[in-house]
């Protein structure tokens, strides 16, 4: 387990899985401690005892297996209220309270947003608090959700959405999956120097068994390929070396088949 501070709450990322993480919100000045995507109940259970706290809500991001599975048994231990978005409710095990990005959920001692960031499936949400984004599998170390239910219209726009947000944002997404991802990066974006020194970072960061998560949205925007398009330079030289359009949503659709093919 590996802890963050922020200005209202701490952050404890719990390995689950393969390769995914879990992320327990400690408030700075409440009893609330929430859980981020609960693949599994029992390392969530571990974690509380560690803390000495009572679990008291479960954020879901989407209704994916690998980030609801432990929802049912966290309710039955702790009695905790589940929150997860209205337009996926019908697909959220247990969910209490529906949000959406005009109704946030209200948490003592923490500020929650909520961002819809469909794509990877409809009805995905994002939340934000401080300067920390959980994301789920909406945006990844270098990379972003495949688009199972989404359009890439409706990625794009989930992912500009998150380009928006102050560069020091904290990204707590959901998966490991950043040294992968940042080989598709460097075939397609060799020129980059900022890339090139994450590669060197995170490679070493992965042999010492150490995550890479979170990264920040300046890091994500400089160096993973599905944000390059935010950057006028960057559309322009992809577009001419692969001859379609010159705007970002196409390159952006280009990119996400690609890596789909790679
Ligand atoms: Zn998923
Ligand atoms: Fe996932």
């Amino acid at each position: 387990m590996w802890s963050y501070q922020h200005q209202h709450f701490n952050v404890h990322q719990i390995p689950a899985l393969n390769d995914n993480y879990i992320y327990l919100i400690e408030a700075k000045n409440s009893d609330i401690l929430a859980v981020v995507d609960p693949a599994d109940a029992s390392v969530v259970n571990q974690a509380c005892a560690r803390l000495g706290k009572s679990l008291t809500h479960i954020l879901n991001t989407h209704h994916h297996w690998d980030h609801t599975d432990g929802n049912k048994a966290l309710k039955q231990r702790w009695n905790c209220t589940v929150i997860g978005a209205a337009d996926d409710a019908k697909r959220i095990p247990c969910i209490d309270i529906q949000v959406s990005e005009n109704v946030f959920p209200k948490l003592d001692g923490l500020n929650i947003q909520i961002l819809d960031v469909s794509g990877h499936t409809l009805g995905h949400i994002a939340y934000v608090m401080d300067n920390a984004l959980f994301c789920g599998d909406a945006l990844f170390g270098a990379g972003c959700g495949r688009l199972f239910e989404g359009s890439p219209e409706q990625m794009w726009q989930s992912l500009q959405k998150l380009g928006a947000l102050p560069d020091n944002t904290q990204v707590y997404c959901a998966h490991e999956y950043t040294l992968p991802n940042l080989r598709f990066a460097r075939d397609i974006d060799s020129n980059n120097k900022e890339l090139e020194s994450r590669i060197h970072r995170d490679t070493q960061t992965r042999m010492k068994k150490q995550p890479t998560i979170p990264s920040s949205i300046a890091l994500e925007k400089a160096t993973n390929p599905f944000l390059r398009p935010l950057n006028d330079t960057f559309i322009h030289t992809y577009a001419t070396a692969k001859h379609i359009e010159e705007n970002a949503l196409d390159v952006f659709t280009h990119l996400r088949t690609s890596k789909d093919r790679w």
